[in-house]
């Protein structure tokens, strides 16, 4: 099974060109446990995780954000700054997936958003002028999948609906518009931070870092954030993942979306500003401490 996102990944792929299909378009599949193929497309995965599959997979398997990722990840780098992604991790000795068995998905009601879209590809294009997106779909004809010679005729709404892809959709559009922008900016001002990547893991991918994050004082003296929407963020997941998205875009984009105390800037700049003076007479110390003696022995 292979990412369903990248549209360039799937035309260098797939062995037929594909064809741009919209929402009430038809297409003939149906991939079902009697089939001779089952279970293949599981076997050689190159799956690419959202933040909201990792949110579902790891609750699914009861496991904090760390545990997940580090026993079912593999990291690697999204485009040439080094944008930090998440791939499902394999099995140790093959290319199959470590979730797949003989009965099928053992996660199958918490399944990636790769895996639900299964035979189709989606590409979301934006008109110039037009304010929202548009998506796209094609089929993904790979020759182990036999689900595409089977008599069942069905929309890509029908099909999106029946494989939960749009609650999965609803759930990522922020994010992906993220990851978007943030490569699109790159070249033009320069290799982003370390920093700004270590906040888009934090916030993409490790919720339970980021919910201590935001109740540490270094967050806590810089944004306003009321009693109400702070116990909700503690409640719930979704709402703290959610959240996540938009504090990024305030901190990769300069975006003013949660709202910052009065002064809070100032005071971290002067806070800031100390530890500098501070290390920089530090150093000084050091320097003269370690400095031989001049030649009048003084
Ligand atoms: S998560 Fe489930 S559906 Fe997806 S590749 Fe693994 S076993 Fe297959
Ligand atoms: S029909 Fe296709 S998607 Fe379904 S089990 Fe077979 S290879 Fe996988």
């Amino acid at each position: 099974m292979q990412d369903k996102f990248d549209f360039s990944d799937l035309l260098a792929k797939s062995p037929i060109t594909p064809i741009r299909l919209e929402l009430d378009d038809t297409f003939e599949f149906n991939c079902h446990k009697g089939i001779a193929c089952f279970n293949k497309c599981c076997q050689s995965i190159d799956i690419t995780l959202t933040p909201y599959d990792v949110l579902r997979l790891k609750n699914h398997l009861g496991l904090k954000s760390f545990e997940f990722l580090h026993q079912h990840t593999v990291p690697f780098e999204m485009d040439g700054h080094g944008m930090p992604g998440l791939k499902l991790k394999t099995r140790d000795d093959t290319m199959a997936c470590q979730f797949v068995t003989d009965e099928g998905c053992s996660v199958y009601a918490d399944r990636p958003t790769a895996c639900r879209y299964y035979a189709l590809g989606m590409m979301s294009m934006r008109a110039k002028d037009s304010p929202s997106d548009e998506d796209h779909y094609f089929i993904v004809k790979e020759d182990h999948c036999l689900g595409h010679f089977e008599p069942k005729s069905q929309t890509i709404r029908a099909y999106r609906t029946e494989q939960g892809v749009d609650v999965h959709d609803e759930m990522n559009r922020e994010w992906r518009q993220i990851v978007l922008k943030k490569r699109s900016c790159g070249p033009t001002i320069g290799k982003p931070s370390d920093r700004s990547f270590q906040l888009f893991f934090m916030c993409s991918y490790d919720l339970d870092s980021f919910r201590e994050f935001i109740k540490s004082p270094s967050f806590q003296t810089v944004y306003e954030v009321g009693s109400d929407l702070m116990d909700t963020l503690m409640a719930d997941e979704v709402e703290l993942m959610k959240f996540g998205f938009r504090f990024l875009k305030q901190a990769l984009f300069g975006e003013n979306i949660i709202p910052v105390k009065p002064d809070a800037l100032e005071k971290r700049a002067a806070r800031k500003r100390m530890v500098i003076e501070q290390q920089r007479q530090d150093l000084r110390r050091e320097t003269e401490a370690g400095a031989p003696p001049d030649s009048s022995g003084k």
